[in-house]
């Protein structure tokens, strides 16, 4: 339905006299002739066969039709985009369908433009009937004006034969000629080379488009110009940018890590994997981790944990070249696959240099931080060697630099790759040794200095290897730190140690038990649990139980500790930090733990008398905080005396007792009872 465009002003609608006057030969014309104004959707002129055609009363009924009513979009954008070819002074033919009543009508349009006062458009359009008016041609007339599909002709060597409105749309001019297109022209080379090989080629590249650069899916093929003959070709294109980009952002959310934008493992596999299929080329792998990344959480809080991780990153990007790629395995993990080095020891040098600048301080709002690093390189060969076996040379490496005190790099070697297959054996068999139950209690009594009698013993694990003997605890307690299977071992170790004052108890012997605990058993519940069943029977004798942590368990989340500390204190078990002095907690800050006992440490024993001072002082500390003071590894009666002096509370050591087995500890206390009956 054409409704009027009276809501125009009407000088604006009105053609001019110039129009009027250009147009004044059309009367006298046979052929539909109609000026059209694009900006305001109106015809402002028509002859006679004009008015038959558009099926108007009059010229005056037809200026009066606001054709704007109804329009598509898509009429409406290829208006628009008459304007801007108009601009190049071009004149085009097309066949349209319009709609006078609503009624299709067929015809072949001629058509140029010209601006009209004002800024605005206006095109002059000749009509006549189509030659061929079958409705199949005027579908596909219409369709390929329609469509959103970008259709263009190209000459062979690239200038633009013809294209549809879709494509005319999207060029940033007319003439751009097919290479014109390609922000790459190497692009255009691999279509052309294609094109000459096969006749036809899809690709997907980064055009040039008048709504900036876009990614377009081209679909090519060598044909004859159906004009001229002349040899052509004929692109079909589809923007997909919009996939294209949703595309990479899945890629890129798929191998990055989040956190600090480095690749993630799935990346790294598919790399080594890629890399594989080349001859091989020598590679290497470097592992690397924050030295007690878990203190920096655990102290600063997790914020400042993700800012050290992110710079860590960054840092270490900026030391890379192009071929070496940085992933972020987890946690504070990374690894850095090296590509393209000449010498080993080349990148040996290059990889000291990213652990100084690694370890430059950070500054986080007001606190300052000097994290260290700690390095494993293996040297590989894809393809030779697997990813696998790499990561885990690799992971052997770093683990030497923990043991060897962090901060270091060490490059994996076949005599570290020995002792980590005997580490590995130690494991299986520790597995093993929790369900065979191979764990046995070796207990040192412990000696009062002013009543020169034995008041306490510590439990100290041993283990009953079946071949290897009696293992000492330093031999396998670390592993199962490692392994996480302290867990169990502790478990063992705690519940038969629990047992055994509960035995004592009964029978009426009335010394204490010192339990070793690792830091790591703090972390489950099954420690208080424990604990709480025990202290749960009122006969139980919980204050005769000491449990010993490391200054080291103290570190990390104070309050956490402190908190759990204090409920094993109020089910009445004591607590003693054991090997204290060398640990890295300061002297102050051990008194925000309940500490009933400060064992001091044996290194300081055994340097007595150079080490007095320190030892004068820890024995000041322990007495402010009401804490008793055990000497560990009293071995001479110098050091005896000397500690008695200082009014140290208790000794443990070789002078007075070794560790040994529970009959022989009956026998020694039997011994020390019968020592002290009044003769
Ligand atoms: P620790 O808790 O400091 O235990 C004292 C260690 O010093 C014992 O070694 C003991 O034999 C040794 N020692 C005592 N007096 C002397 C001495 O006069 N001279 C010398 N040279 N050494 C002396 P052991 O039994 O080999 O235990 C070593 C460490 O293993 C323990 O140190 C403790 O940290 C750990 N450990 C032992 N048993 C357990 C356990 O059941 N659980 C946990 N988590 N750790 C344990
Ligand atoms: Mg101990
Ligand atoms: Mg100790």
């Amino acid at each position: 339905m054409n409704r009027t465009v009276q809501q125009l002003p009407a000088a604006e609608r009105a053609p001019s006299a110039a129009e009027k006057a250009m147009f004044e030969f059309a009367y006298r014309l046979a052929t539909p002739l109609w000026v059209f104004d694009i900006d305001h959707s109106c015809i402002l002129l028509a002859n006679d066969a004009a008015c038959a055609v558009w099926q108007a009363e009059s010229e005056s009924e037809l200026q009066s039709r606001d054709l704007s009513e109804g329009m598509s979009s898509t009429v409406r954008n290829r208006l628009l985009q008459y304007q801007a070819d108009f601009a190049d002074g071009a004149v085009f033919s097309e066949l349209w369908t319009v709609y006078p009543k609503d009624e299709p009508v067929s015809l072949d349009v001629q058509y140029s433009g010209f601006m009209r006062g004002a800024g605005s458009f206006a095109m002059l359009c000749e009509a006549s009937l189509p030659t061929d008016v079958s409705p199949e041609n005027i579908r596909s007339t219409e369709a390929l004006l329609h469509t959103d599909v970008m259709i263009s002709l190209y000459k062979r060597d690239g200038p633009p034969l013809y294209m549809n409105p879709a494509a005319r749309t999207a060029v940033l001019s007319s003439d751009q000629t097919l290479a014109d297109l390609f922000v790459d022209r190497r692009e255009n080379d691999v279509l052309m080379f294609e094109l000459d090989r096969k006749g036809e080629h899809n690709q997907v590249s980064k055009v040039y488009t008048d709504a900036g650069l876009r990614w377009h899916s081209l679909s090519a093929k060598l044909c004859a110009d159906a004009a001229t003959g002349e040899p052509a070709v004929l692109v079909t294109s589809n923007d997909v940018s919009d996939l294209k980009i949703a595309r990479d952002k899945a890629r890129y959310l798929a191998q990055r890590d989040q956190l600090t934008g480095c690749y993630n493992r799935t990346f790294l596999k598919q790399t080594v994997h890629d890399l594989a299929q080349f001859p091989p080329q020598r590679c290497a792998l470097l592992f690397f981790d924050i030295d007690q990344f878990k203190q920096i959480n655990d102290t600063y809080g997790h914020e400042m944990g993700d800012d050290v991780l992110r710079r860590i990153a960054n840092r270490a990007q900026a030391a890379l070249s192009k071929l070496d790629v940085l992933v972020r395995l987890g946690g504070d993990e990374f690894v850095i696959l090296f590509r393209g080095f000449s010498e080993q020891s080349d990148l040996i040098a290059q990889v000291e240099q990213l652990l100084c600048d690694l370890r430059k301080p950070f500054q986080h709002n007001a606190i300052r931080l000097s994290p260290t690093v700690s390095m494993g390189l293996a040297f590989f060969k894809p393809g030779k060697h697997s990813l696998t076996s790499a990561m885990s040379q690799a992971d052997i490496a770093l683990y030497a630099s923990k043991v060897e005190g962090r901060d270091r790099l060490t490059v994996f070697n076949e005599v570290l790759g020995a002792a980590a297959k005997a580490r590995n054996q130690i494991e299986l068999d520790l597995r093993a040794a929790t369900q065979r139950d191979e764990f046995i209690l070796y207990y040192q009594p412990r000696v009062d200095f002013v009543s020169k009698k034995i008041v306490s013993a510590e439990a100290l694990v041993r283990w009953q290897h079946p071949t290897r003997g009696l293992v000492p605890p330093n031999d396998f307690i670390p592993v199962c730190e490692e392994t996480g299977l302290i867990a169990q071992v502790g478990q063992i170790i705690l519940e038969r140690g629990l047992e055994q004052i509960e035995s004592w108890n009964q029978s009426g012997i009335d010394i204490e038990l010192s339990i070793n605990i690792s830091p790591l058993q703090f972390e489950s519940s099954d420690l208080i649990n424990t604990l709480a069943r025990f202290a749960a029977d009122p006969s139980f004798p919980a204050h005769r139980v000491e449990l010993e942590v490391t200054e080291n368990a103290l570190i990390g989340n104070v309050e956490k500790i402190a908190e759990q500390l204090q409920d094993i204190s109020d089910l009445g078990y004591r607590i003693a930090i054991d090997d204290f002095g060398v640990g890295y907690s300061n002297l102050s800050y051990v008194s925000a733990f309940p500490a009933d006992c400060i064992k001091i440490d044996r290194s300081f024993i055994s340097q007595l008398p150079g080490s007095g001072p320190v030892i004068g002082l820890i024995l000041a500390l322990a007495r402010q905080i009401g804490a008793r003071t055990v000497a560990e590894g009293v071995e001479t009666p110098a050091q005896a005396n000397w500690l008695a002096d200082q009014a140290c509370d208790q000794a443990q050591g070789f002078l007075f007792h070794r560790p040994m087995p529970l009959d022989d500890l009956k026998r020694v206390l039997k011994e020390d009872a019968s020592d002290s009956q009044p003769s």
